[in-house]
């Protein structure tokens, strides 16, 4: 069989691009990686993130087997239950996560800075960091150039935009496409998961993820971030087997700065917050919080007051808006670059995971003489137009200014149902398992790609 050999170039090691960049090492074709950054730990990209079926399932594809493994073993505690709470800490609803799935069905939580360690570990040959993408030219001979920040450039048979929701190369390539604000801004903050900080919520809060939805739509997110390793760095005692081997040599742990945490995120529409808050710091973004919420439970206001300084930062939250399809050519486009979502339904970093094993398998389809590259690249964006926007629709529904919860007087009626109809699912079985249900139909747990 005739194979076509392929150079691709990614821009951006992000979650997406890294991934694909696995993939296609795996797959014998060429790539290589140019990242903004300077080095594998500069930059602060978030605290946690939630792995999903979709995800992980890529992830498993990509990465070779052992790095999948160190993947798995350096996540945090699977969540057990998805918890709703009103401000004073009183569950609404206590929906339990599957237990005893796989490793690939399962919900894994993970620290954005780990999993980014993780997916860097053995590419080192195919990512040049400090280079900034500034814009593309196209060659007589149908290859791409990239050029960067430092006058240095690139050459490809395929361009790769996985640099995220800013992305230059989308600008260039599919300058209609717009990303707007959704009029939500986020606070977010660690505290360190101690005996004091653990007994400011509520037992059957862990191991689990709590939403907190009150008056005027504020709402706050909390994760409880438990890791193998402990505050040293050392293996707890629970760890062994193939686990403690893998933490024990794994050079990755090097470079990891997480110690067992609890991450709170609050977050309500843009204009409840005065105008500068996005040029305030930690300190002041915590006060603010706290001058938010006087009527919330004194627990979780001490928990906000917990949170370190350092850790805390604002975010705005924006959203893509869906385009129609363009006329595909060697560039392509995965995760943020192309659909940014409001984190509303978790799925962000997730669907940039699954774009990126499709490319892959699009890609080894034309290495190995099986479809011509405009053609796959073609396949490949006709479905992520597709997933990718419904993604972003979804998660604008959850998470926007725009939901009536926001609304000074619809608000409160809204808030009212909501609570009435989790109330009621808690008694009902019937109803609690549907929801569980469709958080997994979703989340990619009963379907494959
Ligand atoms: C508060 C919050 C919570 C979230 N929680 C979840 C969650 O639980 N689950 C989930 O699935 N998703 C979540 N997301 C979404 C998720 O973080 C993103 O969708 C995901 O990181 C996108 O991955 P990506 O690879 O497309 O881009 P990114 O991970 O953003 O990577 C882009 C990379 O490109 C680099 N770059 C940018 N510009 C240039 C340039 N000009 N030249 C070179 N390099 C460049 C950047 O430095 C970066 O390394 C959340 C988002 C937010 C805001």
């Amino acid at each position: 069989m005739a194979t076509t050999p392929l150079h691709v170039i990614i821009i951006g090691a992000g979650t997406g691009g890294m991934c694909l960049a696995h993939g296609l090492k795996r797959a014998g074709i060429s790539v290589a990686v140019y990242e903004r950054d300077r080095t594998r730990t500069a930059g602060l990209h978030g605290y946690r993130v939630g792995i999903d079926p979709h995800g992980s399932r890529a992830l498993k594809a990509c990465l070779p087997p052992d790095l999948y493994e160190t993947f798995v073993a350096t996540c945090a505690r699977d969540p057990k239950y998805f918890v709703f709470l009103d401000e004073h800490l009183k569950p609404t609803i206590t929906i339990p996560l599957r237990e005893g799935l796989d490793e690939v069905d399962s919900e894994k939580s993970v620290s954005r800075m780990t999993l980014r360690q993780v997916l860097f570990t053995g590419m080192e040959d195919h990512i040049h960091f400090g280079k900034t993408f500034t814009h593309y030219e196209r060659r007589e001979d149908g290859k791409v150039t990239a050029f960067f920040e430092d006058g240095s450039s690139a050459v490809g048979d395929v361009l790769v935009a996985a640099d995220g929701a800013n992305s230059r190369v989308r600008k260039q390539y599919l300058p209609h496409a717009q990303v707007e604000d959704a009029r939500i801004i986020s606070i977010t903050a660690k505290v360190p998961l101690t005996e004091e900080s653990k007994a400011l919520l509520p037992k059957g809060l862990f191991p689990g993820i709590g939403l907190v939805v009150a008056p005027k739509g504020y709402s706050c997110i909390l994760h409880w971030m438990e890791f193998p390793w402990d505050r040293e760095g050392g293996l707890k005692n629970n760890i062994g087997g193939n686990d403690a081997d893998l933490l024990a040599n794994w050079p990755g742990l090097l470079f990891d700065n997480t110690r067992d945490y609890i991450n709170w995120g609050f977050w309500a529409s843009t204009d409840k917050f005065p105008a500068d808050v996005m040029q305030r710091g930690g300190k002041e973004l915590i006060q603010l919080a706290l001058e938010m919420t006087p009527n919330w439970s004194p627990e979780l206001r001490k928990l906000f007051s917990m949170g370190d300084p350092t850790t805390c930062f604002p975010i705005n939250i924006r959203t893509s808006v869906p385009i129609e399809p363009w006329p595909s050519s060697n560039i392509t486009l995965l995760g943020d670059a192309i659909h940014t979502m409001t984190p509303g339904q978790g799925v962000g970093a997730n669907t940039a995971l699954r774009d990126a094993h499709a490319i892959v398998r699009a890609l080894t389809a034309v290495r190995d003489g099986h479809k011509p590259l405009v053609q796959a690249i073609h396949d490949y964006e006709g479905k992520m137009i597709d997933y990718g926007f419904k993604a972003v629709l979804e998660s604008k529904k959850q998470t926007s200014g725009d939901q009536p919860i926001h609304k000074p007087y619809v608000g409160r009626l809204a808030l009212a149902g909501m609570r009435g109809y989790l109330r009621l699912a808690d008694r009902v079985p019937a109803m609690k398992r549907k929801m569980a249900d469709d958080i997994y139909r979703y989340r990619g747990g009963e379907d494959e790609d």
